[in-house]
Order: structure tokens, then C-alpha cells, then sequence
């Protein structure tokens, strides 16, 4: 961490001493997605100057760094959807980078377990599915052999899903951000974008007008100047399509994610991964069971609406944030038409007992005094003014002066953290294409 900090705090004087404010290409948002589309950028275009802005003083610390840090296998996705593809894709290239760079992560596998006999359809639906993705290694197995693999869990028929691993995505993250800087690019950290506009000089009359035509200003009035952007902002990233003149749909609606983390002493009830099947309706997962990097096991997360972007309490509250996705989303009807299911949402995150109760038809020995309160993310869920949850990931530019030079990413919840690497490639494409770079 401390390198990480003098090395960007290094780049932010140079940035200054150089007088720096201008790139060929800015990348708005340093998550993981905005850090690995940089890397690709400046891995394949190593002459051009590119600047990551990101409004927090540290990289990374948003959904990157709140997630269930699961290497997904891509068996979910409905086929030949950018999720399926770049999911498949992205798992392979995760691995190998951690490989490459030593950073560890564990191949621990995962079975999709189900408990009830009317989930038995699903889960053969969702094997093929994954089959027809190209995920490696998927079986269905029966009773006695969930039992094999996971000795405290019960269930009727399970896919197992060995080729499921499990990381720490920030270190990753910041890894990316480390190789873009070793091949020059620059980090500018406590950098808000409030305003991306045309440069006011002419561009027949200003040299720098010409070149580097967009203004983005922070919430300071500082500056940089660029000629082409490609925004990653997460949770924020309809608002700053908004702010470039783009389209303000499809809105984002946050839906934070609380964890549960088994007491160190009862951490032997789980092995790998263990994930319900999940409702077709929800692009959520499912609470489930979940080992991490250090040896904890996480159970969840839940899916409740947030009342404010990066609220990470319950209680957390922002009234534009809450106006924003009643009055410009599909909110309402997203509520009518899964009302029962948000209420029992809400009943289990406030009460422990319901949640255990939900995770015992897997693990029937956990007892809520086997489980503590753990921290919580929250999910940027692009939803379109019908209150459908946009399943797939989202790109767009937009048009005019600004919106022919900007590409954004609309929608990238997950698995996008296990598909960094490819949506990174896909964008370096579409950046080379549509900039002609
Ligand atoms: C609870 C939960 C569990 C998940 N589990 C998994 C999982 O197991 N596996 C998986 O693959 N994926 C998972 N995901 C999804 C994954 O974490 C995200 O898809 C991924 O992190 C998205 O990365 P990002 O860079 O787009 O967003 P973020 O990490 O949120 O980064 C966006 C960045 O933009 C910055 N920003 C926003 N507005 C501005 C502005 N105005 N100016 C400058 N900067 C700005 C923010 O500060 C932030 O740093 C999970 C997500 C959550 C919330």
C-alpha cells in the first residue's frame, strides 16, 4: 500500500512539474475496469499519454473493493451474451495474470446446490447453459457426491463447478494500475469529474484548442484537457454520461449486498463455494457461502435497495440519490412487480434468524450464534425506464462534438471484476476503432 501511495503521490508531482494537464485519452473511474481498460490502452498504444481520474483519494475502494472476490466461471450468462463471452474469457485471463504476477488466488471450485425437487429443472437448464458457454469441467452430481466434496452441506443435485476460483480483486486491481504506470501513464487520485465540456477556444484558433478539444473539470474547478475519454464510474456512471451530454439511460440503482462472516471456529463447515440456484427474474446470484483470501468464509450478500450510491450502512441516506432512481428510473415498477420479493429482502437483512434459516437448507448445523455481522457493497444495476434490471453489460457512446469522442461503460455489475480483462480488450478495440487511434 505505502509504494502504491508514494508511487502516485510521484506521478501527481510530475504531473504537476511537467505541467501536464493534457492526454491523448482520459479514463474517468479507477475500479477495476477503469484501471485494466487503461493498461490495455497504454500496452497497446505506448505513445499516447493517458490519465486515470478518480475522485477518492485511494484506488479501487468502491465495488472493487466490496465484492465476494469470486473468479466466476461464466455458467450463468445467457449464451453469446458479452456477460457468457467476456465472463469465459475474462476467468482464463485472470488466472493467468495472477500467475504471472504472483498473486494468489485459489482454484477452490464451487457447487450450485439444489435443495428443493421443483429446483431440479433449473439447475439442469442452468448445466447446459454453462455447457453451451464452454465452461470447463462442469458435471451434475447427486446426493452422495455433494457429500464428497462438501461434507456438511445437503442437497438433492448439485453442478460442480470446479474451475470457480477465488481472489482478492483490489490487489489485482492495483496491480493494473501499477503496470500503467510502469509503461506511463498517470494516476490523478482526489480528482471528481463534474464537468466534461468543449474547450471555449476555437478550435481553428487555439493549438491546444485543436488538439485536445475536451474540458474535464473536478469539484475544485481544476482541469485537464483531452482528446478522448472513456468513462468507468460505477455507481456514478450514468451521471457522468449525463454530465458529457450523453444518454442519461439506463439509470443506475444501487442495491447494496450485506455479508455475514462465519466465527473462525465453525470455518470448517465450508470448503468451496457454495451458491443456491439462483432466480431466474434477478440478475443476483443468491446469498451464498463463500471462502476469501484469508481463510474467513463470507455468507451472502443479500440484494436491498440502497438509499444512497456507496452506502455501505443501512441507514446510510441521499435524498437526490433516492429522487434520482424514483423520478428518472423504472423504480416503481420494478417495486410493483417484485414487491413480495423485496420485502423479504429487507426482512432478512434485518433479521439474522431469517437468513440463517435460509442457509441451513444448505448447511443445517449453522446457528446464529455461529455468525457475526461482516461488511457490506453496493451494486451499480442499470435499470431502464420499463423497470426491467439490465441484464447484460452495457457500452455506448453517444453523439455531437462530445459524445463522438467519449465511450461509456453503462453497465458493468457483475461479473465484471472475473471479466476485467477481457472488457479491458474489448475496449481498447472499440477506443482504436471509433478514435481511429
Ligand atoms: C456485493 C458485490 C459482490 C460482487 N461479487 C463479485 C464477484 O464475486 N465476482 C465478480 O466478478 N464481480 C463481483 N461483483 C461485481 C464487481 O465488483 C464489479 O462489477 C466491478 O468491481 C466493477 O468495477 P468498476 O471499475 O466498473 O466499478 P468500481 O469499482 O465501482 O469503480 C468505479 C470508480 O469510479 C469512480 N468514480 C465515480 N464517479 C467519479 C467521478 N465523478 N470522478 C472520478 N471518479 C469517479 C469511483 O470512485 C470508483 O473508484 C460484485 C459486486 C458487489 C457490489
Amino acid at each position: 500500500m505505502g509504494y502504491r501511495k508514494s508511487k502516485i503521490s510521484h506521478m501527481l508531482t510530475k504531473v504537476d512539474m511537467l505541467g501536464m494537464s493534457s492526454f491523448d485519452v482520459v479514463v474517468i473511474g479507477g475500479g477495476i475496469v477503469g484501471l485494466a481498460s487503461a493498461r490495455a490502452l497504454i500496452l497497446r498504444h505506448p505513445a499516447l499519454s493517458i490519465g486515470v481520474l478518480e475522485k477518492e483519494k485511494d484506488l479501487a475502494i468502491h465495488q472493487t473493493g466490496h465484492n465476494s472476490g469470486v473468479i466466476h466461471s461464466g455458467i450463468y450468462y445467457k449464451p453469446e451474451s458479452l456477460k457468457a463471452k467476456l465472463c469465459v474469457q475474462g476467468a482464463a485471463l485472470i488466472y493467468e495474470y495472477c500467475k504471472q504476477k504472483g498473486i494468489s488466488y485459489k482454484q477452490c471450485g464451487k457447487l450450485i446446490v439444489a435443495v428443493e425437487q421443483e429446483e431440479i429443472p433449473r439447475l439442469q437448464a442452468l448445466y447446459e447453459r454453462g455447457r453451451q458457454n464452454g465452461v470447463q469441467g462442469l458435471r451434475l452430481i447427486q446426493q452422495e457426491d455433494i457429500k464428497k466434496k462438501e461434507p456438511y452441506c445437503r442437497g438433492l443435485m448439485a453442478i460442480d463447478c470446479p474451475y470457480t476460483g477465488i481472489v482478492d480483486y483490489r490487489q489485482v486491481a492495483l496491480s493494473f494500475a501499477k503496470d500503467f504506470q510502469e509503461a506511463g501513464g498517470f494516476v490523478l487520485t482526489n480528482f471528481e469529474v463534474k464537468d466534461i465540456e468543449l474547450a471555449k477556444e476555437s478550435p481553428s484558433r487555439s493549438k491546444d484548442g485543436m488538439k485536445y478539444p475536451i474540458v474535464i473539470r473536478n469539484t475544485k474547478g481544476e482541469e485537464v484537457q483531452c482528446q478522448y475519454v472513456v468513462t468507468c464510474a460505477g455507481l456514478y456512471s450514468d451521471r457522468i454520461s449525463e454530465l458529457s451530454g450523453c444518454n442519461p439511460d439506463p439509470r443506475i440503482v444501487p442495491f447494496r449486498g450485506d455479508y455475514l462472516i462465519l466465527k473462525p471456529e465453525k470455518c470448517y463447515l465450508v470448503k468451496g463455494n457454495i451458491y443456491p440456484v439462483p432466480d431466474s427474474r434477478f440478475p443476483f446470484l443468491g446469498v451464498h457461502f463463500t471462502p476469501r483470501m484469508d481463510g474467513s468464509i463470507w455468507l451472502g450478500p443479500n440484494a436491498v435497495l440502497a438509499f444512497k450510491r456507496e452506502g455501505y450502512r443501512p441507514f446510510d441516506f441521499s435524498a437526490r440519490d433516492i429522487m434520482d432512481v424514483i423520478i428518472k428510473s423504472g423504480l416503481i415498477k420494478l417495486v410493483f412487480q417484485n414487491f413480495s420479493y423485496g420485502v423479504n429482502e429487507m426482512y432478512k437483512a434485518c433479521f439474522l434468524s431469517a437468513t440463517v434459516k435460509h442457509l441451513q437448507k444448505f448447511i443445517p448445523e449453522i446457528t446464529v450464534s455461529d455468525i457475526l455481522r461482516g461488511p457490506a457493497g453496493v451494486r451499480a444495476q442499470a435499470l431502464d425506464r420499463d423497470g426491467n434490471l439490465v441484464e447484460d453489460f452495457v457500452f455506448d457512446g453517444g453523439v455531437g462534438d462530445i459524445g463522438n469522442r467519449i465511450l461509456h461503460v453503462r453497465n458493468a455489475p457483475s461479473p465484471a471484476a472475473t471479466s476485467s480483462l477481457a472488457i479491458s480488450g474489448m475496449i481498447a478495440d472499440e477506443v482504436q476503432q471509433r478514435f481511429k487511434l
